[in-house]
């Protein structure tokens, strides 16, 4: 219970330095906050700094043998005042607020899972390094060469990215995501005086999504969705210009290329109107490869030895554990808190479940080869 009170302390102050993506001041105040909780226990800190996004946090424990790495992120979904209408509280055993479930909660079992590591054993039982990036929520760009270089360098990756559903399965696949963005460049006219003049970058567009959603394939694990559209200026002009942009994702990573060349092959059905095509899967997929797989069933065994059953997922959403993975560095995901509503205003974690993640993590730490 203690430990408890503790870990819930650590989290709202987590959740109280607000930090949104594309904030990079608040972004640092929280990084300066977790450097400071880190060197509490030990750890090494350094900053890998940054113009626009936030400075990612590396934190290093030395010790023998090849490290583990610890993935987090600090960025958040949510605006800068968002607790105002979303404060921070605890209420029926879970602890709500933006970002506390993804991922600061997960943060916070980091912590006590080193802090446990060190007073159990007198001393870390092996080198641990902690990377927590501040641009995971939008795509990771300035963050994944740091993320990949760590990994090359680590014997296994832990990601305390939130777990999945309300038994808390570890996600042992996840999709590859990335965004099309298509342009389609027509011809204005007036809508009245020479509508035959003009050729509408709207209808184009309609016409080209209509084929792009049968790109969706659930069996293959394939799904495209045009989730934003623009275009035209006035109700009385034939459009001349009109943009989708289209979330995509495959299951494996060979469906990419597929994936793009549908994409790249796409031809304007009006000749006099010309289609633009850009982006692409940016996040390859993690697949449930064999190394995946022996990481899941150690960690299945010493969930069961601390008293519960841990169970696996495969989920649509990607993470930095994708990239980790597609180097072929053995990586496990999902092992951050247990609780609910990811990206939603009902965003919480399982208080009770905090300790137990942290000794799963903990005893992870010890017993990866
Ligand atoms: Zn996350």
């Amino acid at each position: 219970m203690a430990q408890e009170s503790g870990m819930v302390a650590c989290l709202r102050r987590l959740v109280e330095l607000e930090s949104p993506s594309h904030n990079k001041a608040a972004l640092d105040t929280l990084g300066r906050h977790l450097a400071g909780e880190f060197g509490k226990i030990g750890g090494r800190t350094r900053f890998h700094p940054q113009q626009h996004a936030g400075d990612h946090l590396q934190v290093d424990f030395p010790g023998s043998g090849k490290p583990i790495l610890i993935l987090g992120h600090m960025d958040t979904v949510w605006d800068l005042g968002t607790l105002a209408s979303m404060p921070f509280r605890v209420a029926k055993g879970r602890a709500y607020g933006p970002g506390s479930f993804d991922m600061k909660a997960g943060i916070v079992q980091a912590i006590y899972a080193i802090r446990a590591l060190e007073e159990f054993g007198g001393r870390l039982p092996r080198g641990i390094t902690v990377l927590l990036v501040s641009d995971e929520e939008i795509g990771s760009h300035s963050s994944r060469p740091i993320t990949e270089a760590l990994a090359k360098k680590s014997a296994a990756v832990l990601v305390i990215e939130p777990s999945q559903g309300p038994k808390g399965a570890l996600k042992t696949s996840r999709k590859g995501v990335g965004a099309y963005h298509v342009k389609v460049e027509g011809r204005e006219a007036h809508s009245g005086l020479d509508s035959d003049q003009g050729a509408s970058a709207i209808l184009e567009l309609a016409r080209q999504l209509l084929v792009i959603e049968k790109f969706s394939d659930r069996e293959r694990g394939v799904t495209v969705n045009p989730g934003v559209v623009r275009g035209g200026r006035r109700t009385n002009v034939v459009a001349g210009e009109a943009t989708a942009e289209v979330d995509a994702r495959v299951s494996k990573a060979k469906d990419i290329p597929y994936l793009d060349r549908k994409f790249r092959f796409l031809k304007p059905f009006d000749k006099r109107c010309r289609v633009e095509i850009t982006g692409g899967i940016g996040r390859p997929p993690m697949e449930r490869t064999k190394e995946v797989v022996a990481l899941y069933t150690l960690a299945r065994r010493l969930a069961h030895e601390l008293g519960w059953e841990l169970e696996e997922a495969s989920v649509g959403g990607g993470s930095d554990g994708n990239f980790t993975a597609a180097l072929g560095i053995p990586t496990l995901d999902g092992l951050g808190a247990v609780g609910e509503g990811a990206h939603a205003r009902h965003e919480s974690v399982v208080i009770a479940e905090m300790p137990r993640r942290a000794a799963l993590l903990a005893r992870l730490i010890e017993t990866i080869p």
